[in-house]
């Protein structure tokens, strides 16, 4: 490898006051000062600003920034501007006569960066004011949102792609912290990035501890685990629903733990104010929606927690990776249980766009809870996911305590064998509630309702007891041998149960460790 133009390594040691390139920033910044266009895959902390700050400041003209950000711009530029760097900002919290004084400071060229939103981008007096000045670079910042199956989709940023046919000589550089195939690909072709070169660093994040662990009591288990692992500590924990996170907050406060909640229903003054209170003070918890996250550099995020299971491992592994951006050790912790595989379901049953969407979804998902139920290292799990191959890690639940492995074919059976049972005998279908009152022979209200004690499978699945039986219906969905639908989340069958009934398949399952099941019981007081 080459080093890099003298003149880079020198902006980095006098302007930011590092003395090194960190992984592969060198070739970045050497390819952008060359005038290349470069797609940058590096995971959240990686530093991904130098890669397009460097090349701004080193070659001729004004850095043109692109990022969703607007409430982190004002940060972004204070912050540069304390190094010295001339920066500034167009967004749509400016009055006319601020935006005034950029304009001309950039058509002046007394500006090295220039912070853009992207729906300032279609804008025709944008391109008139990008004609009248003269533009070192284009950096696209979470060109993710480009992607329209991702959950940070911004319609703006389909325009991008024009950028090169109206300036085709300045080099672009497009920059996200996502990292699966499908949206690499995406980010090309929708940005038209045929030639850039590719970056593609490491995704794992060694000092994040990866933790998944069975949902019982969740506001409980995540009291015990803030006490006992984190007291004092600054961290998020992420909740799927506005209401789930208010009480959560509320919950976490009243036992001594400072908590704000943050979701896209507070007014916009209130989220500001959380936001900062997290960014300045020590040991604050958010509690929030993912709509709270994208851009937030605090480097010393101890934990992030997940009460409800993310939709897909690109979302966990973005939220997670908020955590430890210092490299100090800390901790991923998730707890998921059957209802969110049923709640997860019915949304995307009932999801807006055709049936490839709701696949789509659905692989998502299921990449998910394979994540869940794994007997494997997470992390190695985590990285294959990203197309990295790794070994164990020895820094995750399932390496420091390896859960066992046992051969569930018979209770597979007998569970699939119930779901056939009343599908056949009484045309209904029902939640996994009733299929394990069956088999463990519990006589319901319910159950005596339907005569379901009249069953011949009534009372056969004796020799486990019912948080077992919920881990073989959460693994058997993970492993795709049975399927949930329909608004009560009714068990049904799929194109695997019948190798599983007729004995052509084997069924592994995984025990759940000691540890983590000491943890699924409600905390004491
Ligand atoms: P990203 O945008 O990839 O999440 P940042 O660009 O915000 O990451 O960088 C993360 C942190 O690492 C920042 O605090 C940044 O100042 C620091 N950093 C980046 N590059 C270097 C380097 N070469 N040497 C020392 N610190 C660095
Ligand atoms: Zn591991």
């Amino acid at each position: 490898e080459t080093a890099p133009p003298s003149e880079a390594l020198d902006t980095l040691h006098r302007v930011f006051g590092y003395d090194a390139f960190r992984g592969d920033q060198s070739a970045i910044v050497e390819h952008v000062v060359a005038g290349g266009d470069a797609l940058v895959l590096m995971p959240t902390g990686g530093g991904k600003s130098l890669c397009y700050q460097i090349p701004a400041l080193v070659r001729p003209g004004v850095g043109v920034v692109v990022s969703p950000l607007i409430a982190l711009m004002q940060d972004q530029v204070d912050a540069l501007r304390n190094l010295g760097v001339r920066a500034g900002f167009l967004n749509s919290t400016q009055d006319f006569t601020q935006r005034q004084q950029v304009e001309d400071a950039f058509v002046t060229g007394e500006l090295d960066l220039l912070y853009l939103a992207p729906e300032r981008l279609a804008m025709e007096s944008t391109a008139r004011l990008f004609d009248r000045g003269k533009i070192s670079l284009f950096a696209i910042d979470e060109a993710h949102c480009v992607s329209q199956w991702g959950h940070d989709f911004r319609p703006e940023y389909l325009s991008l792609s024009a950028l090169h046919e109206r300036w085709p000589d300045v080099p672009r550089i497009a920059l996200t912290a996502t990292a699966t195939e499908a949206t690499h690909r995406e980010i090309s072709t929708r940005l038209k990035l045929d030639e850039a070169r590719h970056f593609v660093a490491s995704f794992d994040r060694p000092n994040i501890q990866y933790r998944i662990v069975g949902k019982n009591s969740p506001q409980r288990q995540l009291l015990e685990f803030l006490r006992t692992e984190h007291p004092g500590d600054a961290g998020i924990v992420y909740c799927l629903s506005r209401n789930s996170v208010e009480k959560t907050a509320e919950f976490l406060s009243g036992n001594g733990i400072p908590a704000v909640p943050y979701h896209a229903g507070l007014d916009a003054r209130t989220r500001e104010r959380h936001q900062s209170r997290f960014l300045r003070e020590d040991g604050l918890v958010v509690v929030a929606t993912i709509a709270f996250g994208m851009g937030i550099d605090k480097p010393d995020v101890r934990f992030v927690a997940h009460l409800d299971l993310p939709k897909s491992v690109e979302g966990y592994y973005q939220e997670t990776g908020r955590a430890g951006r210092d490299g100090q050790p800390s901790t991923a912790w998730l707890a998921y249980g059957l209802q969110d595989v049923v709640q997860q379901r019915k949304m995307i049953d009932t999801s807006e766009g055709d049936d490839a969407h709701r696949r789509k979804l659905g692989a998502h998902l299921n990449a998910m809870l394979a994540l869940c139920e794994t007997v494997e290292c997470r992390r190695t799990q985590i990285l294959g996911y990203f197309g990295e191959k790794a070994e164990p890690c020895g820094n995750c639940d399932t390496c420091l305590a390896p859960p066992e492995k046992w051969d569930g074919t018979i209770p597979a059976q007998k569970l699939l064998s119930t779901v056939v049972r009343l599908r056949n005998e009484r045309r209904q279908k029902f939640g996994a509630g009733q299929i394990i009152d069956i088999l463990l022979g519990k006589e319901t209200p319910k159950v005596q309702q339907f005569q379901h004690n009249t069953l011949k499978v009534f009372g056969i699945g004796t020799e486990l007891k019912e948080p077992e039986w919920r881990a073989v219906v959460r693994q058997l969905l993970a492993q795709g041998m049975l399927a949930v639908e329909g608004d009560y989340g009714s068990l049904v069958l799929t194109e695997d149960s019948a190798s599983v009934l007729n004995s052509e398949r084997q069924v592994m399952l995984r025990r759940e460790p000691e540890r983590a099941a000491k943890a699924a019981k409600p905390a004491r007081r």
